[in-house]
């Protein structure tokens, strides 16, 4: 495990409340289509260190649909909508069981939320989506959120979960929502393709030059991309949240960004 020597990282160490999105590439080993065991484990370890410093942490987790898909071995098969949601119907509870298996070993309670777009974006369903998460948060559960894509139409889902994330970090008012993926940030253009890609290190304004760069830079995580971040990081900031872009693939990854470790920032628009 780091050692935890001091928090350079000011959003991560000024923020009470953060949202943190871990996306299936993470969580679910490629390979078997299975958990990633020994990477929750370590992740929830990254968590207590947050809690134990007063921070409130909701997950935005994604892998119910990868771990469907290998359950009811669809693996090598491109699925239609209906397969999908069956997927996702088996997955979510793997999902919820990995979750809940790894909190308990340190004594801490979580909680599962499906939302839909409509729980989301029509306002009544959004204030008690709201005062759910508010309630967890006060009694110290853990929120997990994915989207319940067992029953949502391709019309009225969100699809990828950065943007879900942010609409949960802008609706639970979080200080900085973390999108731990398998890119290290924001480039000019894509860093696996060209050498002459710039890293991005702060963002104050999401331009169309900014926007521009996230469609020359793939990642290779399941729905999401880095357009998809962009699209978060507009949700987030314009709610007042910071979002940050970083690596999330190696183990206690959330220890190693609070340590300093590399990532792009979009700061909120105050
Ligand atoms: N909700 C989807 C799942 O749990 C993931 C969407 C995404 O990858 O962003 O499989």
């Amino acid at each position: 495990m780091v050692s935890i020597k001091s928090i350079q990282l000011d959003s991560i160490s000024n923020a009470k409340r953060i949202v943190l999105k871990v996306g299936s590439a993470l969580i679910v080993n490629p390979k078997t289509g299975n958990i990633n065991e020994s990477w929750v484990k370590s992740l929830v370890q990254d968590i207590v260190f947050l809690l134990k410093n007063n921070k409130e942490i909701l997950i935005v987790s994604s892998g119910a649909i990868a771990l469907g898909k290998s359950e009811l071995n669809l693996q090598n098969k491109s699925l239609k909508l209906s397969e999908k949601q069956a997927a996702a119907a088996t997955g979510q509870i793997l999902l919820a069981k990995a979750w809940k298996s790894k909190f308990e070993k340190v004594n801490i309670k979580c909680g599962q939320i499906l939302v839909g777009h409509s729980d989301l974006e029509t306002r009544r369903n959004a204030m008690n989506t709201r005062a759910t998460l508010s309630t967890l948060l006060k009694l110290k559960v853990i929120p997990i959120i994915n989207e319940n894509d067992t029953v949502a139409t391709r019309e009225i889902r969100y699809g990828d979960n950065d943007q879900l994330a942010a609409r949960i970090a802008q609706l639970a008012e979080a200080d900085i929502l973390v999108l731990l993926s398998d890119i290290d940030g924001l480039y000019s253009e894509d860093p696996k393709i060209s050498p002459k890609a710039k890293f991005i290190k702060e963002i104050e304004d999401i331009s169309s030059e900014i926007e521009n760069m996230a469609r020359n830079t793939k990642s290779n995580i399941a729905s999401g991309g880095m357009i998809t971040k962009i699209k978060a990081a507009k949700i987030a900031t314009a709610g007042g949240c910071n979002l940050i872009i970083a690596h999330g693939k190696n183990k206690n990854s959330l220890l190693k960004l609070i340590n300093g470790g590399k990532h792009s920032i979009f700061k909120a628009n105050l």
